[in-house]
């Protein structure tokens, strides 16, 4: 976003009154009145000549005499009924404005009333912010130039700062992560089972049924997350990941084997949304053919992650929601978005239906 400080070109003269000469009475013509000026005094403004008497207020009509005037727009004026009638007010004083003014959203104000009442301040260092800002989605505007300078929470987007984040910490794996977002981690195993036993029910009740007993989960760090994945996926955005095999005898399956990672530490509603989109990776595995589309995939994936971020009425939910609609990865971002349009007209049941094969693919997703 972007507003400008701009000035106004409005600035105060002294009238010049001179004086007619032998020299150059022949060659004086009053602007106003087209008549030579032959003796007397004359003003002199911008290369034109009046009698003092037709040098007069655009707003009044009278003489401005010998005294100082206000030129606005070609035009000139007494300077109180410029300033009183004339110049643009203040939105917040109401007091004209000469020189430097801030216009924002269609008012414009001094520069000082518009620091002191209306600027938006940093959330981060608490000055005014006069040019381009970034918002986060809690709300919290930041002066563009802190951006690279200042760390930012990896869960959030805010800047960390003992004032406004309750401080942060750093990962010895490299995430950076704020004291807001720190209060609802999940590291403990049993509380991690526990939600993702949750999360599987939840997403039975939409008909991702998903049968098998034995899925193991385990709460990794960011480098153990990237040496299981082959992906060139943005290493910040990944948070989980679904390890399977199959195991064939004879050409028939045997044994199926899925293994679930995700990322330790990550504040609870992050690691619902990461358990429903792998919990779906399985449900795809056991039901959906095996050379799937990976936008279909991952897109199914992630709408399984919306399906049980949307019941949930913390801000944390919508602000994950939000990152899923502004993704713009055309497997993860794309991807949801085509399945949740697909969710639109064939419904949860529709789209499940597609995904195993059992309906096709209508066109236009
Ligand atoms: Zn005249
Ligand atoms: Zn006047
Ligand atoms: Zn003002
Ligand atoms: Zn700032
Ligand atoms: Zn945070
Ligand atoms: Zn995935």
């Amino acid at each position: 976003m972007i507003f400008s400080f701009k000035l106004i070109i409005t600035l105060s003269f002294f009238v010049i009154i001179s004086s007619v000469t032998e020299v150059n009475a022949q060659s004086l013509t009053c602007y106003q009145c087209g008549y030579s000026i032959t003796s007397g005094s004359y003003v002199s403004v911008d290369g034109k000549v009046f009698h003092p008497e037709h040098f007069t207020c655009a707003y009044c009509g009278r003489s401005i005499g010998n005294t100082q005037y206000y030129k606005d727009n070609g035009n000139y004026y007494h300077p109180d009924h410029y300033k009183q009638f004339i110049a643009p007010k203040c939105a917040v004083c109401g007091q004209p404005i000469e020189g430097q003014y801030v216009e924002y959203e269609g008012k414009i104000y001094h520069k000082n009333h518009y620091e002191e009442q209306i600027a938006l301040l940093c959330s981060f260092c608490g000055l005014p912010i006069n040019g381009t800002y970034s918002k986060t989605f809690w709300g919290e505007s930041y002066h563009d130039y802190h951006e690279g300078r200042v760390v930012k929470c990896d869960y959030c987007q805010r800047y960390i700062s003992d004032e406004k984040t309750a401080g942060g910490i750093r990962y010895d794996d490299g995430r950076n992560i704020c004291g807001i977002c720190l209060t609802s981690v999940i590291n403990d195993d049993n509380v991690a089972r526990h939600l993702f036993e949750e999360v599987k029910k939840e997403l039975r009740r939409y008909g991702i049924d998903i049968r098998w007993d034995e899925i193991g989960l385990y709460l990794v760090d960011r480098n153990y997350l990237s040496s299981l994945t082959d992906e060139n996926r943005v290493i910040e955005k990944q948070t989980g990941f679904t390890y399977h095999r199959f195991e064939t005898f004879r050409g028939t399956v045997r044994n199926k084997k899925f293994d679930i990672y995700i990322l330790k530490g990550i504040p609870e509603m992050e690691f619902i949304s990461t358990a429903a989109h792998e919990l779906m990776h399985v449900w795809m595995y056991l039901n959906a053919p095996y050379d799937m589309d990976k936008a279909i995939s991952e897109g199914s994936a992630n709408y399984a992650s919306y399906l049980v971020l949307k019941n949930r009425s913390l801000y944390r939910a919508k602000y994950l929601i939000d990152n899923l609609e502004k993704d713009q990865d055309y497997f993860y971002g794309d991807g949801y978005r085509r399945i949740k349009r697909l969710v639109r007209a064939k419904r949860v049941n529709g789209w499940l239906n597609i995904v195993t094969g059992k309906e096709r693919m209508p066109t236009g997703y």
